[in-house]
């Protein structure tokens, strides 16, 4: 009976420590000229170095990218020589998009726009199919982006700056904890050159 619910602990863990730090399957060539053979395992908690800190931006655009991922890659390992994207231009959405998908600015594979009407459009090049991911409507707190404008423009001051925080670590809790299709919609696009 110890021995099961041992098991049982264990198993538990292992999935909450899954669903506080997120990982994606990747593969990519072996050296600068080299095969198609270097298979990794990237994390939230990867990005988070490049990006700085954790957010709710970077824990956002990594689960709805990696939904969008996974349509193009129905094996889930995303071939990171493959793969162009199209980011808003969020700082956390535009980190994420670069660490997934491995796009790159002079490859003409990562490109960055605010007119697209998503979070990212992102296209297996092998084949041209294109995936555009959003959130839903009424997922994100909207006091979180009328906050973050008054933020951003030095108008906050320190306890609400705190407050601030406090709603975006509340809303990267939920996306985490969140099945990903009741927060993103991910669409095929149709004509996307
Ligand atoms: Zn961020």
């Amino acid at each position: 009976m110890r021995h099961w619910l041992t098991l049982l602990l264990l198993i538990v863990l292992k999935f909450s420590a899954e669903a506080q730090n997120p990982r994606i399957f990747v593969i990519d060539t072996d050296f600068s000229k080299g095969r198609l053979t270097n298979r990794q395992t990237i994390s939230l908690n990867d990005v988070t170095k490049l990006h700085g800190h954790l957010c709710d931006g970077l824990a956002v655009g990594f689960i709805g990218l990696r939904e969008a991922l996974y349509r193009l890659y129905p094996d889930s390992t995303i071939d990171r020589t493959n793969t162009r994207i199209v980011s808003k231009s969020s700082p956390c959405l535009t980190d994420i998009a670069l660490y997934l998908t491995g796009g790159r600015y002079q490859f003409n594979s990562f490109y960055v726009s605010d007119s697209i009407p998503y979070m990212f459009i992102v296209q297996r090049i092998d084949n041209g199919k294109s995936m555009a991911v959003k959130l839903k409507p009424g997922i994100k707190p909207p006091a979180i982006d009328s906050l973050g404008s008054l933020a951003n423009s030095g108008k906050l001051d320190a306890c609400s700056i705190d407050s601030l925080q406090r709603l975006e670590n509340k809303f990267l809790a939920q996306i985490l904890a969140t099945n990903p299709t009741s927060s993103f919609s991910v669409d095929e696009i149709k004509i996307f050159n």
